[in-house]
């Protein structure tokens, strides 16, 4: 396994001051898989006052639970000290994080067998659950017990979900069997912590596997309202693995069939973020609507649709270009060269590009007032179906204004 030179700085540094380190978790299962590893986080024996004292440039990301960030080359690396959790008081927060001295009990307290493996250059792998066997098997088991440790907390249940659909691996039995037992438990868990786990699920190569969490009869715990709204036949989420992993998207292809407004009141239930949620209703609003492969309808719907969300919508209805319509696909193709030239060229499709403002308007003689937006909107109207006429002194003249005089 290649550990970066950073990381193995840091575990190098730990050794030196007397401390057991190494890289654990999600970065050991990706390397051993063969992918690079998004971050490396260290485990220590190190307590949190250790690690800072030993590093110049650190963030206290969550002392609490003995994570500490250290800085080195302007990247960050989690430095976490071994710890135990305690008892799960609500199968949300363990009561209590306790260190403890022993790499086993931090790994033992990691949710799956192929995340609770640990590496450092001078031991090897350490695998004591038998993660690597799992890994080569393709399955996703939890450390000990799949029941005790869904109780502990619950959010595990859709992590095991999650990580099958981003190595397509499949769920073992007794865990399997254990998700279906505890899913009731998903009711305690915040809804911020589950919507990142279907939102990762969604991003993975994978959406599909969306249709387990109902299988399962864990949908009825996380939210009824979406689980009803979502297309959950493999057939019609499978093509979500064609649009970009972009979470709007995703997120988007999953409640297309619902209105605009109900899909935003699903999300925002979801505790999901402003932006995805006015991105989705847009996306979900205006989708079915098919665009005609002629210029002016199109710079029309640049001007309703923002930036590059316009291109999202082509992209979508590219996907799902057979719930649009038959032969759409086919119209698609022109409406994109068109669009391509209208870039180009760079006709005006927003008010900013428009060659006159409010201001000039007003300058030109008219009053401030509700007047004055409508004279806009029906100049950019103007402009959209012909951009040639985007000039200062055509578009007052047709405001029936003149060059700072109004026309009588
Ligand atoms: P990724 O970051 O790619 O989503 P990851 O495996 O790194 O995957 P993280 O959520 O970053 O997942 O967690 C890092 C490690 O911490 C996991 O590999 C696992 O060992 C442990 N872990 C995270 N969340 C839990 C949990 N809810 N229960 C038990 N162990 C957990
Ligand atoms: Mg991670």
């Amino acid at each position: 396994m290649r550990v970066p030179a950073d990381a193995e700085q840091i575990i190098e540094k730990l050794n030196e001051h007397g401390f057991e380190a190494y890289v654990v978790g999600g970065c050991v299962r990706d390397s051993l898989l063969g992918k690079e590893p998004e971050d490396w986080d260290i485990t220590t024996s190190a307590k949190p006052g250790e690690v800072k004292a030993i590093f110049s440039r650190t963030i206290d990301t969550g002392i609490q639970h003995g994570t500490v960030t250290v800085m080195l080359n302007r990247q960050g690396y989690e430095v976490t000290t071994y710890r135990v959790d305690g008892e799960y008081e609500d199968g949300r927060h363990p009561k209590s994080v306790d260190f403890t001295t022993s790499l086993l009990e931090d790994l033992k307290r990691r949710d799956f067998t192929i995340n609770a493996m640990a590496y450092n250059g001078r031991e090897g792998l350490v695998d004591a659950f038998g993660g690597m066997e799992d890994l080569e098997n393709r399955v996703i088991r939890c450390v000990g017990s799949a029941v005790n440790r869904f109780t502990e907390d619950a959010l595990r249940i859709l992590r095991a979900v999650r990580f099958s659909a981003q190595l397509d691996f499949r769920i073992e039995d007794e865990t399997y069997e254990a998700i279906s037992l505890i899913a009731p438990n998903l009711e305690k868990v915040s809804k911020e912590r589950i919507a990142t786990e279907l939102t990762k699920l969604l991003l993975s190569g994978h959406p599909e596997k969306m249709k387990r969490v109902s299988d399962t009869g864990a949908s009825r715990y996380i939210s009824e309202p979406f689980f009803k709204a979502a297309v959950l036949s493999k057939g019609e989420l499978r093509p979500l693995g064609c649009l970009p992993a972009v979470k709007y998207m995703r997120w988007a292809g999953c409640l297309r069939r619902e209105q605009g407004e109900t899909a935003a009141d699903i999300l925002r239930d979801l505790k999901m973020d402003c932006d995805t949620m006015d991105r989705v209703k847009i996306l979900v609003s205006r989708w079915r609507t098919p665009i005609a492969a002629e210029k002016p309808a199109i710079r029309r719907v640049m001007n309703q649709i923002p930036g590059d969300l316009f291109d999202s919508l082509l992209c979508f209805q590219e996907v799902f270009a057979g719930e649009v319509g038959e032969g759409y696909g086919e119209t698609l193709k022109m409406v994109k060269t068109l669009a391509e030239e209208i870039r180009e060229a760079g006709d005006p499709v927003n008010l900013k590009e428009l060659a006159v403002d409010g201001r000039d308007l007003m300058a030109a003689g008219m009053n401030p007032g509700p007047a004055l937006g409508k004279t806009l909107n029906a100049l950019m109207e103007q402009v959209l179906e012909r951009p040639e006429c985007n000039e200062r002194a055509y578009l007052l003249r047709a405001a029936g204004l003149k060059n700072g005089i109004k026309e009588s």
